[in-house]
């Protein structure tokens, strides 16, 4: 599989997510050195050989304001490890609006969760007091760096020093 490539503005923070072939695009134009290899990878053009990039640096400060994680059903899921919020189910997840919309509860990362089929039907029209069920943690908005470390853990242990989250 391929790996996807770590870019950070000039000041170290974590700006995107790229494939390998924008990230050479970017060596080349000198608008990025590299900072990190994935050990044992290395991309083969028809002349030559080349480490893998893991981690890239821009050589000059961009100004990229930061516009938050998308909030979708996978991001929210991913938030929420992948089980219910009530329960810790991992079976028939779908997304519950902890205070229901018919009672003013917003779409937004801190009223949606993750929760069971099971829970869903449950809890339906009430608000968790009402229907007895207990969060099993707080809903939160998840920063850029929460996704990459999560990434990071499965696939790409390089960015973890860049990230400022231990590697295992
Ligand atoms: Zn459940």
């Amino acid at each position: 599989m391929e790996k996807r490539v770590l870019v950070l503005n000039m000041d170290h923070s974590p700006i995107a997510v790229i494939t390998v072939q924008k990230a050479f695009v970017l060596i080349f134009l000198d608008k990025a050195t590299c900072l990190s290899h994935y050990e044992g990878m290395e991309v083969r053009t028809v002349n030559e050989v080349f480490s893998y990039p893991a981690v890239l640096r821009l050589n000059e400060y961009k100004n990229i304001p930061f516009r938050g994680v998308l909030l979708n059903r996978n991001n929210l899921f991913r938030r929420d490890k992948g089980a219910c919020q009530y329960c810790g189910s991992k079976k028939n997840l779908t997304i519950d609006h902890v205070i229901p919309r018919s009672k003013g509860g917003k779409t937004n990362w801190m009223n949606l969760i993750t929760a069971c089929n099971r829970c869903n039907v449950l809890k339906g029209d009430k608000t968790p007091e009402q229907s007895g069920l207990v969060l099993q943690s707080k809903p939160f908005k998840p920063s850029l760096v929460f996704f990459l470390s999560e990434y990071a853990e499965r696939q790409a242990e390089e960015w973890l020093p860049f990230l400022g989250v231990k590697a295992y």
